[in-house]
């Protein structure tokens, strides 16, 4: 079967360079959206350039010029959208209903992938303010698909490795400590986490599969469905040393967002449905749905204990 031309929205970003990179990899004719607005830039300049010399082709465009998005979609048959959704860094969901516009009237798309790529957000119907944003405007987003009959994937991928286990599932930290860490709770809700690579590796093995077409694609690698307190054992027994723990109740983590800044908050609230929860894996999949690493099982996922190596 011939693979199909893919146009990544986003590639520069820190989910889209490795869309990019798993694209080309998997032998995809594949488009970057080189936007005008990146100016001088010189990293991301320097990014696409890279990525040209890989095989990669730049297409000029804007999201302020619907022309210039048309003529992008209509070189590919895939659109992959891993446009900015984090509120700390920066949160831009809802400009892909422009890119949705242009997707119809282009009118040759067989598969359009949004920018998800995380908690489901149609199971976060009941997710506290502020941080049900996030899950709202994706779900205006996939309202927005689903009218237009705009043949879909949604990317289930749970909780980003680098943000989750680098910090050890404690809000604000990235890196982990040799000396202590604070329990979300008990610390025993479970959590998926997944390796970026490995989460750009399965998103593009599903564009041209059939049986992923307007299904959500959950991405639970069956090892790494672990709770708080798993992950620090595993990190424990890498630096062969026990951490002390604290625990902040749930209570206390809730009044803690007050006062704080609103980005801070939309974050909080996500640890707050992932760690106090469970909101990732206290459901089963349905029928409506798949689930990656049964898909793909030739993908090698990336452990966590292999992924929380890389801090020794
Ligand atoms: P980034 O913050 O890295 O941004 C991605 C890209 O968005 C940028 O490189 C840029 O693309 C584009 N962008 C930013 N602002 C604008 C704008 N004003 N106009 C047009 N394009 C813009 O995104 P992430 O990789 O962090 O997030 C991607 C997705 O992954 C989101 O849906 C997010 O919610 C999700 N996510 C999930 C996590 C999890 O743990 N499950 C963690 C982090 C993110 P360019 O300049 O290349 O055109």
């Amino acid at each position: 079967m011939e693979k199909g031309k893919v146009l990544i929205i986003g590639g520069t970003g820190y989910l889209g360079k490795r869309l990019v990179k798993a694209s080309l990899a998997e032998g995809h004719e594949t488009y970057i959206l080189n936007r005008a607005e990146i100016g001088v830039d010189i990293d991301k300049v320097q990014m696409l350039l890279s990525f040209k010399e890989q095989g990669a082709h730049l297409v000029s465009g804007s999201f302020t010029d619907h022309q210039s998005l048309v003529k992008a979609i209509k070189l590919v048959d895939v659109v992959i959208c891993a446009i900015s959704g984090v509120h700390i860094r920066s949160h831009q969901i809802l400009l892909q209903l422009k890119l949705i516009d242009a997707i119809k009237d282009a009118g040759n798309v067989k598969r359009f992938l949004p920018s998800e790529f995380g908690t489901d957000p149609a199971r976060m119907e009941d997710a506290l303010e502020p941080g049900r944003v996030t899950f709202d405007d994706k779900m205006i987003v996939r309202k927005a698909i689903e009218d237009a009959q705009i043949p879909f994937t949604y990317i289930s991928a749970n909780c980003f490795a680098g943000y989750f286990l680098g910090g050890l599932c404690q809000p604000g930290k990235i890196l982990p400590s040799r000396d202590s860490v604070v329990l979300l709770g008990d610390g025993n809700k479970k959590a998926i986490y997944v390796e970026e690579d490995d989460i750009a590796k399965y998103t593009i093995k599903t564009i041209d599969d059939p049986r992923t077409v307007n299904k959500t694609v959950y991405l639970r690698p069956p090892k790494n469905i672990l709770s708080q307190r798993e992950v620090v054992e595993i990190w424990e027994k890498l630096i062969g040393k026990e951490l002390q723990k604290s625990s902040i109740p749930k209570e206390e983590f809730l009044a803690s967002l007050k006062g704080q800044e609103y980005a801070q908050q939309v974050g909080l609230i996500h640890y707050y449905h992932v760690c106090y929860e469970g909101c990732l894996a206290n459901f089963e999949i349905g029928n409506d749905a798949v689930e990656a690493s049964e898909l793909y099982p030739e993908i090698k996922y990336t452990t966590v204990e292999e992924y929380m190596k890389r801090y020794l």
